[in-house]
């Protein structure tokens, strides 16, 4: 009996170690990763240049508090607004910190704008936000809030998709619009490009803040740095997390000047947020994703897996019923039960993930190759078809 609580689903597997696209379990087995630990380890593991940053990080501070200047953290957040719509950054540890920030800025934003009746939050169902009490109530799934109440004041949610819904929720006490432009843990549902930019302009129109959870799709995932700029719009607040650290727990709050202005000290802290090992190892990771082509190789990536993915939708309709999402954020909604069916690809050595909606989740690390989606989608044919072969009475095959 396992001492650590019991909130996880664990596969009994322990890998031992990594290298690029390969974990290997302590038996010795050779697995290739096409989860990335969900969504983390975007330059797969035992990166060398990643490696080599940590070790030197680990001989200087690892640790001072944000009671001094963190030079690495100043030069992240340095490059994480030059290359985005945001003017200043707040560290954190996890995504879940950097929602709870992106909600708390929101609100305290209104109230020095002599606003304060304004604090409710237009969320979507089927949104992931995190764990903490501030992100379940902003998750709205009534899973994640059953007994955990009184659930936190201040979430309206409404499905995804429909503009004039939302307009039509937008009351006297409306904040801000927040949404996941791919949901990650819901199904991998891309809400559309047409639907962001729909967003963007009621809160332009109605003086609201729009926040963005990229905290799965960011960070080159979808072929460019955060998955928005395909839709050619910018947020206002943005939480970021997962790539950024490239496997060691570090995120972001992101936002623009204005809405950051009344985060004054003592308004808002973590004591480990935005810590020299961190930071340092958040700047290695920028490094690699901001090199001339790493974008553009996630996005080429990402191509050739949707068509191996609809190849197999193909060859198999009656198993894989759709396919979602964008880039290496990959979903197919599959017909199997997908918990069985991951269990099915681990034991043929690729490693997927499940999400919401009976999808077999694909987030591989950034940096695969052609070879390495051919011999995953070998792996998945293989199982598709032993799948077929063992239920020929209760399908077409
Ligand atoms: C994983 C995730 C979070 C929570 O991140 P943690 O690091 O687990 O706290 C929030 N939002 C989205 C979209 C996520 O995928």
């Amino acid at each position: 009996m396992s001492a650590l609580f019991g909130t996880y689903m664990r596969d009994e597997v322990a890998f031992e170690r990594g290298r690029g696209m390969r974990l290997f379990s302590g038996e010795g087995d050779e697995y290739l990763d096409f989860m990335s630990g969900i969504g983390v380890n975007a330059l797969g593991h035992n990166d060398p240049q990643l490696v080599a940053a940590l070790k030197e990080a680990s001989e200087k501070v690892w640790h001072v508090s944000n009671l001094f200047t963190v030079p690495e953290a100043e030069r992240l957040a340095e490059r994480l607004v030059e290359g985005t719509f945001a003017d200043k950054v707040f560290f954190t540890n996890s995504g879940t910190e950097a929602i709870e920030c992106a909600l708390k800025t929101a609100r305290r934003y209104f109230h020095d704008s002599g606003a304060p009746e304004k604090y409710e939050i237009i969320a979507f169902t089927g949104s992931f936000h995190g764990r903490t009490l501030g992100a379940i109530a902003a998750g709205g799934n009534p899973d994640y809030v059953k007994g955990f109440g009184p659930v936190l004041e201040g979430f309206k949610h409404l499905a995804p998709g429909d503009i004039s819904a939302v307009e039509a929720a937008i009351g006297p006490a409306t904040a801000a619009i927040m949404i996941e432009p791919i949901q990650g843990e819901g199904g991998v549902n891309a809400v559309g490009e047409s639907f962001l930019k729909g967003l963007r302009e009621l809160c332009d129109k109605h003086r609201l803040l729009l926040i963005l959870d990229e905290v799965q799709c960011g960070y080159g995932r979808t072929g460019k740095l955060f998955a928005h700029e395909w839709a050619g719009i910018e947020p206002d607040l943005m939480a970021v997390a997962k790539g950024i650290g490239g496997g060691f727990p570090l995120g972001a709050c992101l936002a623009k000047a204005e809405v950051a202005k009344s985060m004054v000290p003592g308004t808002h802290g973590s004591t480990y947020g935005g810590n020299p090992l961190a930071c340092a190892i958040g700047n290695a990771v920028l490094d690699r994703i901001l090199a001339p082509g790493f974008l553009e190789h996630s996005d080429k990536m990402g191509q050739k897996l949707f068509w191996h993915m609809h190849q197999l939708m193909q060859k198999y309709p009656d198993h894989v019923l759709e396919v979602r999402g964008k880039g290496l954020m990959a979903g197919m909604k599959i017909f199997p039960p997908v918990r069985d069916f991951v269990t099915r690809l681990r034991d043929k050595k690729l490693l997927v993930a499940a999400a919401g909606d009976n999808v077999l989740r694909l987030l591989p690390p950034l940096i695969l190759t052609q070879g390495d989606i051919e011999e995953a989608f070998e792996k998945l044919g293989t199982a598709f078809s032993e799948y077929a072969a063992e239920n020929r009475n209760g399908s077409k095959d």
